[in-house]
């Protein structure tokens, strides 16, 4: 939990954020300068070509490795000490689960960890297992379940004990489009709901547009934010179904694919997929 809860504290700063790794041919410059501001309750995406750098940043940021230049703070405090206090969340791509616990002990560990007492636990967890959709899987194994269900139990496991920060890695990258929806709706309730800000790495332009507040558009390698397009929905626009076909929602989308590929795409130009 943050502990100066002002209305100054960012969830996230980065300023001169850069990344090298070393490598045979000389070395790889993954991130170039990135000066980056969550407002604390912010949504916001990072979008970009692979290799750009995104799951960097937010290793950087959940302090799962060191920048190169430049610093970091999480609510005002320096990464280490962030992540020594849980003030954040994670699911990344990997689902990450105890194969030799079940869905529902896998969701409620950090509960556990944190000594939250059974009756309390065993609510919790069920509610977050109906959120994510797994209600008849809490007594399955993690190779009892397709890898979408894998990461589904990893996202509500990253929620289980309301963090005010979320740091989200493709998290929906293995789900069908449906499931993908909803979990996207999900995501915007319990964002709304918990006021946790969320630093979000997505693929998918439609998916940045719908959950974000903040659209954050980054160059191929080395990794620069080159443009930030704000959505503009605040919380007076509903995420819901409407949204997705609303003339706005397309405006959104068009802006950040033409910022992500330098230009309108022609009709029938070679546009990436
Ligand atoms: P993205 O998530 O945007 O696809 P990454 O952050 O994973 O990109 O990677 C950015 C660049 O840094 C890539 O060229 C990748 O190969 C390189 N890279 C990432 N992690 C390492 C590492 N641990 N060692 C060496 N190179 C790395
Ligand atoms: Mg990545």
């Amino acid at each position: 939990m943050a502990e100066a809860s002002g209305a100054s504290t960012l969830a996230v700063s980065a300023r001169g954020v850069s990344k090298t790794f070393p490598s045979k041919g000389g070395e790889v410059r993954a991130l170039e300068a990135v000066d980056l501001d969550v407002a604390d309750g912010e949504f916001v995406s990072l979008i970009g070509p692979s290799g750009c750098g995104k799951s960097t940043l937010m290793r950087l940021i959940a302090d799962l490795d060191a920048p190169s230049a430049g610093t970091i703070s999480v609510f005002g405090k320096p990464v280490d000490r962030a992540r020594r206090d849980q003030d954040y969340g994670i699911a990344f791509q990997q689902a990450g689960l105890l194969p030799w616990r079940t869905v529902a002990a896998n969701i409620g560990l950090p509960l556990e960890l944190h000594r939250v007492g059974a009756t309390e636990r065993t609510a919790r967890v069920r509610e977050l297992a109906e959120l994510v959709g797994l209600s008849d899987f809490a007594d399955r194994y993690p190779d009892q379940l397709s890898g979408g269900m894998q990461q589904r139990v990893a996202i509500a496991r990253a929620l289980a004990e309301r963090p005010r920060l979320l740091l989200m890695d493709e998290p929906f990258g293995a789900l069908d489009e449906m499931t993908r929806e909803r979990m996207q709706t999900e995501l915007s309730r319990i964002a709304a709901e918990t006021g946790a800000a969320v630093v979000f790495v997505t693929h998918s332009i439609p998916e940045a547009v719908f959950l974000s507040d903040r659209v954050v558009v980054m160059s191929p390698r080395p990794g620069r934010i080159t443009t930030v397009i704000e959505t503009g929905f605040g919380t007076e626009v509903a995420r819901d179904e409407s949204l997705r076909e609303a003339p706005v929602f397309f405006d959104r989308v068009t802006a950040v694919r033409e910022a992500l590929h330098g230009a309108p795409v022609a009709p029938g130009g070679r546009e990436a997929r």
